[in-house]
């Protein structure tokens, strides 16, 4: 019998994995085509300043508006990204992509001042991800200081001597610089704190966390503090209720994105939700 058992769950295991890496080849042939066809799209999420309700920017995220399988999101895609090696040429897409919008919003006047945008590890290590984004600043003529990359903390541990090298050089350019996901990943608060970053943004599983009596609310808190007193602003993700963004904004959080404020949308929206409608707080 536990042969039996045994051979079926091999025979079950042969067949996951052959699951996984037919989708993992369905999605890699499926991503060359896309940049070749154009079938990327960036969509857009408002951040709002805490204290004037100001839309003061965005964070640009990747989309795939695939002919049948329709808007496929980047949980999909991602990863098959990043193992294949694609990710440089998505991610050089969308930077120029974010740039440009961002160039144009900002040109509209109005107080949007940064986009940010999402940078994956094997981005900093195999790219010249440096020249690339300075290329881009000046083709589009952004302002260095109107571009935010965000990077996680387990991007930048994967090899921390060489990404901080990386990280101050885009600092001496004047690009703006945050920790994603923070407190989810190996904080190692000593590298927080020799890192040339501006900002940190809080996981959205802390903010979904707030609900219970757990530890949600005490590491929020001690968040904000030790960011703080690094100087660093604090950028919460995932806000959704009333209550979640009265707790933050209590807590000094400085800037907030969430499904309360708006979903990620596409440029033409986001321009006449935020841009179109002049200066205007936001706060509910
Ligand atoms: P992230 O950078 O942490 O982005 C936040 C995610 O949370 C986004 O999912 C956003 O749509 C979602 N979100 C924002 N507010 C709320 C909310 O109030 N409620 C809920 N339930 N969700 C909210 P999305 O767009 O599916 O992106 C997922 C992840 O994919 C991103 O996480 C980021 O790590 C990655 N990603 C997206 N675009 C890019 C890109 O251009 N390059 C790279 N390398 N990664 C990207
Ligand atoms: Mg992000
Ligand atoms: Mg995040
Ligand atoms: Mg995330």
């Amino acid at each position: 019998l536990a042969k039996e058992r045994g051979k079926n769950n091999y025979q079950f295991y042969t067949l996951a994995m052959t699951e996984r890496s037919l989708e993992r080849m369905t999605v890699e042939r499926g991503l060359r085509r896309a940049l070749a066809e154009r079938e990327l799209r960036l969509h857009f999420q408002v951040q709002i300043d805490s204290v004037s309700g100001l839309a003061t920017g965005a964070e640009a995220l990747v989309r795939w508006q695939h002919p049948e399988w329709g808007l496929v999101y980047p949980d999909r895609f991602i990863t098959v990204a990043e193992e294949t090696g694609l990710i440089v040429q998505v991610g050089a897409w969308v930077l120029r992509e974010a740039c440009l919008q961002a160039k144009a919003w900002i040109e509209n006047g109005g107080p949007f001042a940064s986009v940010a945008v999402n940078v994956s590890a094997r981005q900093f290590l195999e790219a010249n991800l440096f020249q690339t984004v300075r290329d881009i600043l000046s083709e589009t003529g952004l302002n260095p200081n109107a571009l935010e990359l965000e990077i996680t903390e387990s991007a930048v541990m994967q090899n921390p001597e060489s990404t901080l090298q990386v990280l101050r050089q885009f600092q001496a350019l004047g690009v703006r610089l945050s920790i994603d996901d923070f407190g989810t990943g190996y904080s190692n608060l000593t590298y927080l704190y020799r890192f040339p970053v501006q900002s940190v943004k809080i996981d959205r599983s802390f903010v979904i966390g707030l609900a219970d009596d757990g530890s949600s609310k005490t590491l929020v808190r001690a968040i904000v503090a030790l960011a703080h007193e690094l100087r660093l602003s604090v950028v919460v993700e995932g806000v959704e209720t009333a209550e979640q963004l009265a707790f933050l904004t209590a807590q000094g959080c400085d800037s907030l994105q969430g499904y309360l404020f708006s979903r990620p949308v596409s440029a033409e929206q986001f321009s006449q939700a935020f841009i179109g409608a002049g200066l205007r707080s936001h706060l509910p």
